[in-house]
């Protein structure tokens, strides 16, 4: 799937046909501040998508000019993520390798009279900032000489003064209905240790005045972002002219994306992993992309779906059910079908000859023969599905097993159920059938019409499993509520059944379609002797 038609195409290919630019720039600028999630997905995709599309390039580069959040452990995940998601960028920067540069151009704008220390506190500069019915006031540092403003900035930066204490602003105009041109704060000061670059700074650039310098300095064409920025491009726009830098990028915004039920902001997602209510980032509950790669997500459906949504300018929200479409359909030639009963009920075939169970060797896939064959077991006892037998057919739409009816087992034989035993308290302990050795499968055998067809597994070579079931993390989807009342208490259902023996050996993230149950994906924890799977998604939507 290639991107559709959008807004920003059309605009690079204009620029392209104009001569405005030569080759296409673009970046995804992720602040390393917490995991990426689905979300990203969208910023990440059209980026790559479009400049690959141009046979351009895609920088990633780290917003990493606020050190209280940020953190080189989210620098390695995002990294992770990208890759996952398939794509390299062209390069890997990072917005304090520029905080030399971004000082310098904050230098030039002192000396053209457009940038001042400020020492109004906080609480003051708010104040002074008006609302949007009234305009600002100016702040009383405003008309310091140059000579003063270039000595206090030269002061803030060797540390002679406390958080807080001074800023460097933008002079604009307090006046200005866009309250993001009045005077904005482009230097702050913080003492804190930096991921990247230590101790050596205690000035950090904001993000408003940095970004654009950054997008210049990298030769960015297209400088792509979510439409909460529109009010911020006259500032971009604004440090671009006043700085004079050499390349002159420009900004343009999409709509974001939001999935029905589905956490997508940073700050809640790390909330509920410093809560506890979730196990980490990568709990396969997480919209992030490192839980939705535990979970059994392929980067292909996500590719599938983010590109099917489209781009525009509006914030869409879209279903849930359309990402699990996404991903059914990416599984569905591409996963072994493999035999796993979760809710067994013991099977005695009265009249097998044998206690040694045989060999059946079955297509792993009859729709992909690249899949391969593996061996599945049949003998005496078997399990199958509590819910494949009834001890009385309930209509005559049933369509599974019951006393006195038969049924074809999947790669196995037909059998026939004849006697039910029941313990003390009426619950069934075992059911007894008989088979017949002329209907093995692929035999064949063609003339009996089975009363359906149930899947089952060889009880002595069964391996005990255990599988996470998953619901939504939140309840309540349309709701107000604080996100912590509606967690959903009910998100993780931990089940035990029985696979088949094939299934000792899946590989930590393998995935698979156990037949009629779900497609999964064996967890990070699996192992041969304790296989744990995730259920990634149910076979069919239950959304009606
Ligand atoms: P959040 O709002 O979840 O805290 P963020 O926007 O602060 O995320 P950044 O690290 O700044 O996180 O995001 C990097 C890029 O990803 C930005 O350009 C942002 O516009 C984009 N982005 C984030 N969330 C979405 C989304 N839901 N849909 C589209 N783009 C998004
Ligand atoms: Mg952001």
């Amino acid at each position: 799937m290639e991107i559709e038609s959008n807004f920003i195409k059309t605009i690079i290919e204009d620029d392209l046909a104009n001569g405005r630019v030569n080759a296409v720039v673009t970046r995804f600028p992720p602040e390393p501040n917490a995991y990426l999630h689905i979300g990203h997905a969208r910023a990440i995709i059209t980026n790559f998508e479009l400049a690959k599309m141009f046979e351009g390039k895609t920088n990633l580069r780290f917003d990493d000019t606020n050190p209280v959040k940020e953190d080189a452990s989210f620098v390695e995940a995002i990294k992770e993520d990208i890759k996952w998601l398939g794509y390299q960028p062209a390069n890997i920067f990072f917005g304090s390798d520029y905080f030399e540069k971004t000082y310098e151009l904050a230098i030039r704008l002192i000396n053209k009279g457009l940038a001042y220390v400020c020492e109004l506190s906080q609480e003051e500069m708010s104040k002074y900032r008006g609302t949007l019915t009234e305009p600002g006031k100016e702040s009383p540092y405003r008309n310091r000489s140059i000579a003063d403003n270039l000595t206090l900035f030269q002061a803030m930066r060797e540390g002679k003064y406390k958080d807080g204490e001074m800023t460097l602003r933008a002079k604009i105009d307090m006046a200005s209905p866009n309250i993001n041109m009045r005077d904005p704060v482009i230097y702050r000061i913080i003492h804190i240790t930096h991921h990247n670059t230590g101790d050596k700074w205690c000035i950090y650039p904001m993000y408003d005045f940095a970004h654009p310098l950054q997008d210049a300095i990298e030769g960015v064409t297209h400088s792509l972002c979510s439409l909460e920025y529109v009010d911020h491009r006259p500032l971009y726009d604004w440090f671009i002219e006043k700085c004079e830098t050499e390349h002159i990028p420009h900004q343009y915004e999409f709509g974001r994306l939001n999935i029905t039920n589905t956490i997508m902001s940073k700050r809640y997602l790390k909330q509920l992993v410093d809560t506890k209510v979730v196990n980490g980032y990568d709990d396969p509950r997480m919209p992030t992309l490192a839980g939705l790669r535990r979970r059994g997500y392929t980067p292909e459906a996500i590719r599938d779906f983010v590109l099917g949504t489209g781009l525009s300018r509006i914030n869409s929200t879209v279903s849930n059910e359309m990402l699990e479409n996404s991903l059914r359909n990416d599984l569905l030639g591409k996963t072994k079908r493999m035999h796993v009963v979760s809710e067994p009920i013991k099977v005695t075939i009265t009249n097998y000859p044998s206690d040694t169970p045989e060999k059946i060797v079955s297509s792993c896939n009859p729709d992909n023969e690249d899949l391969g064959e593996r061996t599945i077991y049949f003998g005496k006892q078997l399990y199958i599905e509590k819910a494949d037998f009834l001890p009385e057919a309930p209509d005559k739409h049933w369509r599974r097993l019951s006393i006195g009816l038969e049924v074809r087992l999947m790669h196995g034989y037909f059998i026939k159920c004849h006697n039910v035993i029941y313990d003390e308290n009426q619950e069934i302990v075992e059911i007894e059938c008989t088979y017949d050795p002329m209907t093995k499968s692929g035999s064949g055998f063609k003339e009996r019409k089975p009363n359906g067809t149930i899947h089952f597994v060889e009880a002595t070579t069964a391996v005990v499993a255990s599988f996470n079931l998953f619901e939504p993390l939140l309840v309540d989807s349309d709701s107000d509520r604080p996100l912590i009342d509606r967690i959903n208490p009910n998100s993780w259902e931990v089940r035990t059944g029985f696979v088949e023996p094939a299934l000792e050996e899946a590989k930590p993230g393998e995935k698979f379609q156990f037949v009629r149950n779900g497609y999964f994906a064996a967890d990070y924890d699996t192992t041969p002797q304790k296989p744990i799977f995730n259920r990634i998604v149910e076979l069919k939507s239950r959304f009606k």
